[in-house]
């Protein structure tokens, strides 16, 4: 499976040969940087979590000649060009989406941004660290250092494609990173997606101005502390039918009000879309002896600038469009941490840290596309699963690497 991997990434993406663009800042470099980005490539394919690891592949296996020894990756990481990187990232959208291996969430093109505290360390060794004070048992504080980054994922149906990066630095918000984000996602992906989705830190003005720059459509989760925005929805679903409609097991009722005047900052009319959704749900009684029905409630309101549609359908796609939010938490921020270790330090400089989370988007979003068109065999269900086989390969092989173009 290893091997079909690499072939794969190299046959429909030619990732071997679009990493030979990156380069690093290294003063008399004696291995190619295509080397170093392979291996960390390889790395993160076979989901070997740490450049120790991979120092034991490399003496167990006898790969010296193909891989660079972790010390020079690690010190290469340092200086490797995030740009280029975030190039490679483009190249590969590109082609799978000229391939039509992306779909489209409900008729739309759609991204999400959050923000996420990706790595806990217990030293501060450089520029991003963020610190606090954590009280452990017994009374004992301790300094903690950690690194939180704003995400822009493409949500989908089946799989969501992990864009870009950017980090919250010391002193600033999640929302202050999320500009520079976004900026750079819209510049980079202008044709990418339609709409930008986010919690309810996103619900400002500077957001939806700055989306709106970009001919982007904007939707952020309404909460109660926006006081007028949220009263004045609830007091116009009273007033109002909402449409009711079930969708799998889920029962809605869902209002959509266009209101204006209530946004002090933003000027323009929004819609409000509130929905109250009622799933049957079937648990254990108490006495663990027989089952209990029950109704699992979740009620939900949104904001955002797409324009109006009578169309039901149109209204049951938005509401799932504005679901599609929480894919950034489980596919990008849990699954990621989860299943690939994306908290793993694997070098602790400012740059080294972004480099190996970017690389490690470009093979997971590889990886994912490879899973569901490349993966027919019905016994292999889950991604663990195939990771596994994925590694079991790489442990077999004697030749880890294809054949690679060195840059002249
Ligand atoms: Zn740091």
């Amino acid at each position: 499976m290893y091997k079909k991997l690499i072939a794969y990434s190299n046959k429909i993406f030619n990732l071997f040969s679009i990493i030979a663009s990156i380069t690093d800042e290294r003063l008399k470099p004696q291995i190619d940087t295509v080397k170093i980005v392979a291996a960390i490539v390889i790395m993160q394919f076979t989901n070997l979590g740490s450049l120790n690891s991979l120092s034991q592949e490399i003496a167990y296996k006898n790969f010296k000649k193909d891989i660079p020894s972790v010390s020079t990756i690690a010190r290469t990481a340092d200086s490797l060009n995030l740009e280029e990187i975030r190039g490679v990232g483009i190249e590969i959208y590109a082609k799978a989406r000229k391939k039509k291996m992306l779909e489209a969430c409900y008729e739309m093109w759609v991204g999400v941004v959050d923000g996420h505290e990706q790595i806990v360390s217990p030293y501060c060794k450089c520029k991003y660290c963020k610190s606090r004070i954590v009280t452990k048992k017994g009374g004992v504080k301790e300094t903690q250092y950690y690194h939180e980054f704003t995400a822009f994922i493409l949500a989908g149906p089946k799989i969501s494609f992990i864009l870009d990066i950017e980090p919250i630095l010391p002193g600033e918000g999640e929302i202050s990173s999320s500009y520079r984000l976004i900026e750079r996602v819209c510049k980079n992906y202008p044709r990418a997606f339609e709409i930008v989705i986010g919690d309810g830190l996103y619900l400002k003005e500077t957001v939806f101005n700055l989306l709106e720059k970009h001919n982007k459509h904007a939707i952020a989760v309404l909460k109660e502390e926006r006081r007028q925005l949220s009263q004045e929805a609830n007091s116009l679903s009273l007033l109002s039918e909402p449409k009711v409609y079930r969708q799998k097991k889920t029962y809605y009722r869902v209002w959509d009000h266009s209101i204006e005047g209530c946004w002090d900052g933003y000027g323009k009319g929004v819609r409000v879309i509130v929905s109250e959704e009622a799933t049957p749900k079937r648990v254990h009684s108490k006495d663990g002896k027989s089952f209990e029905d029950r109704l699992n409630r979740a009620n939900w309101m949104w904001v955002t600038n797409l324009p109006c549609s009578d169309n039901l359908d149109d209204l049951k796609n938005t509401v799932r469009i504005c679901h599609s939010r929480w894919q950034i938490e489980n596919q990008c921020f849990n699954e990621t941490v989860n299943t690939w270790n994306a908290d793993h330090v694997y070098r602790h400089s400012a740059n080294a840290i972004i480099v190996f989370l970017l690389m490690l988007f470009i093979c997971v979003n590889i990886f994912n596309i490879f899973r569901i068109r490349n993966i027919k065999d019905r016994s292999i269900k889950t991604k663990i699963y195939l990771i596994e086989l994925i590694n079991a390969g790489f442990h077999a092989t004697r030749r880890p690497l294809p054949p690679i173009p060195i840059p002249i």
